[in-house]
């Protein structure tokens, strides 16, 4: 028998979105609905010499991300994937006894991550309004602590963390420990007050900022994710890193869409209103959604989550469910608006 590690055998592996058959929506992933812009798919198509390696230090993409927003081409790193740098920061900073801490619940990713890279998890439940409890964040910080994560909008949750808020979490956190701010989702956000990492780049010496291409942006299948941070930091990421993971069309994609970014940023102002419509119609049929500030919404649903999320694929329409929690469903296509208003009518009858 080959020897497993057996921390590696008991983590099941990432649970991907379900897809939906012909007559249903697919809104399991948080992926955005619009098709890649002419533009872009014109810049995937002229990166097309494949039998080529990619550029590994995504240079010119890195030059391009540095000069926006003020830094030097080694405070930005590029991932395929933001998940790729959340794996190569915490494996660049946390090992074999060492701590995570993150919110829970959060992005589904983080606990494989941490595992992965030989470390262990410290889940802090997030507050009944299904938001960040940062105090309890900052107070379950030990000396092994070797990495936060800190996730807005979260995921599933939809919460964000408050920019006041954030910059007194800081104060708190040591500086010896890496502070990972997720920000996927940060595009969608319209509320204002909210956490803006990119207004605090440069600001410490522990944080590193974590966007990605996948949602606002809408390359989800190409997987390209940046992040922004302390050169000494993201130069132990990039030495974490597999090398040439990020191809070349996903790095010519980036920058197009970098381009064409008033086109696309008007896209996800549509999104986040057809979000915030949604929220408003699934709270009056008596469901508790939280603010939701990403391209998603949560159904907190405790124990009823699995039958939440049968009816709403008996309405056509299929989302996350996390059993014993809830269900997150993604906005974006505006014909499944009325099934899952439809939907949320009969959850509430279910509901305790
Ligand atoms: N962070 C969060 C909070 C996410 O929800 C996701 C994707 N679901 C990611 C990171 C990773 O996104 P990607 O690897 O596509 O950039």
């Amino acid at each position: 028998m080959v020897k497993l590690r057996p921390e590696i055998l008991a983590t099941p592996p990432y649970r991907q979105g379900k897809p939906a058959g012909a007559d249903a929506f697919k809104l399991s992933s948080n992926e955005n609905p619009f098709p890649p812009l002419p533009g872009v798919l014109e810049a995937v198509v002229a990166a097309a010499a494949v039998n080529r390696y990619p550029d590994a230090s995504a240079l010119e993409l890195r030059e391009v991300l540095a000069a926006r927003l003020g830094v030097s081409v080694d405070e930005v790193h590029v991932g395929a994937g933001s998940v790729a740098l959340l794996s190569q920061l915490i494996t660049a900073a946390a090992g074999v006894g060492d701590e995570v801490v993150y919110a829970w619940r959060s992005f589904e990713a983080y606990p494989g991550l941490v595992t992965v890279a030989g470390a262990t998890s410290v889940q802090v439940p997030n507050r009944p309004d299904h938001s960040h409890d940062l105090d309890a964040i900052a107070a379950a910080v030990t000396d092994r602590t070797r990495v936060v994560i800190v996730c807005s909008p979260n995921n599933p949750t939809g919460t964000v963390v408050p920019a006041d808020d954030f910059d007194a979490f800081l104060d708190r956190i040591p500086s010896d420990v890496l502070v990972l701010l997720d920000e996927a989702y940060a595009e969608f956000v319209t509320a204002p007050g909210a956490v803006d990492g990119l207004a605090l780049v440069g600001s410490r010496p522990n944080l590193v900022v974590l966007r990605t291409f996948s949602k606002a942006y809408g390359l989800a299948g190409l997987r390209i994710g940046w992040a922004v941070g302390p050169a000494v930091v993201l130069d132990a990421a990039r030495a974490a890193a597999i090398p040439l993971s990020v191809t070349e069309p996903a790095q010519r994609a980036a920058i197009a869409s970098l381009g064409l970014e008033q086109e696309l940023l008007e896209r996800v102002r549509s999104l986040a209103s057809l979000r915030d419509a949604l929220a408003h119609d699934v709270r009056a049929v008596g469901i508790a959604v939280p603010e939701a500030h990403g391209n998603f919404l949560w159904i907190p649903a405790g124990d009823e989550a699995t039958r939440a999320g049968e009816i709403l694929v008996e309405n056509g329409v299929v989302a996350r469910v996390f059993p014993g929690d809830g269900v997150r469903v993604s906005v974006g296509e505006e014909d499944a608006v009325g099934r899952i208003v439809a939907a949320a009518r009969q959850i509430v009858e279910v509901l305790p």
